[in-house]
């Protein structure tokens, strides 16, 4: 099985992805979750990459194609993957058909995941994240509780500095006027499935599940 998930930050991209990947048993790429490693390990990309990450703007497509590029060839895409995070702008998505076509991939689901502006707004400034083992959680759901529900680390949860409210409106912005075109670009090329990103998460879950099609 192979994903592309798609939609603004904030959506339920990361919490669907990690949960399709146990469930599938395949890579999931997060592409902020590289780049967030690469910063914190001050690898050369990670130190050209930190402040555009902090300002919420995108890093070039040249570094973004080459990290794909490499990271889909890893044994552990060989069962499947899901993208979560890229494309993220029409060059990457034409990038990402040639390399899919070089990789002689052809099926791959195209999920869209759609939500009301401010209730992304809202669950971006609640979002935290275990520094342990990446998952993420409301902040209203764990303020009493000190240990990770998931993998019991000790106070282990951090707010991301880019989902402060100034640089999530920005991020935002961003996705409307870059990452969205990239639906019509996939218009009419691959069929685009949209799952509505508001509500509780297994329902969103069922409703993912229900629409994906088993691979031809
Ligand atoms: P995310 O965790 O997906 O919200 O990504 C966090 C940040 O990483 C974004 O705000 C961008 O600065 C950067 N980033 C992640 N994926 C991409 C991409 N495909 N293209 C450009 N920048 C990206």
């Amino acid at each position: 099985m192979r994903i592309i998930l798609f939609g603004s930050p904030g959506v339920g991209k990361g919490t669907q992805a990690k949960i399709l990947s146990s469930k599938f048993n395949i890579a999931h790429i997060s592409t902020g979750d590289i780049l967030r490693k690469a910063v914190k390990d001050q690898t050369p990309m990670g130190i050209k990459a930190q402040s555009v990450l902090n300002r919420g703007e995108l890093v070039s497509d040249d570094i973004m194609i080459g990290l794909i590029k490499d990271t889909l060839q890893q044994p552990e895409c060989k069962n499947g993957f899901i993208l979560d995070g890229f494309p993220r702008s029409t060059a990457q998505a034409i990038a990402l058909d040639a390399l899919l076509m070089e990789l002689n991939i052809k099926d791959i689901h195209l999920l869209a995941i759609t939500a009301d502006e401010e209730e992304l707004v809202q669950r971006l400034t609640q979002r935290r994240v275990c520094k342990q083992c990446g998952s993420l959680f409301n902040y209203f759901d764990i303020k009493d509780k000190t240990n990770c529900p998931v993998c019991d680390a000790g106070n282990s949860f951090y707010q991301r500095d880019d989902d402060s409210e100034k640089v999530i409106r920005y991020r935002i912005e961003i996705y409307k006027n870059t990452t969205k075109p990239v639906l019509d670009y996939y218009e009419g090329r691959k069929k685009v499935i949209y799952i509505n990103g508001a509500g509780e998460v297994d329902n969103i879950t069922n409703d993912i599940l229900s629409k994906l099609e088993p691979d031809k």
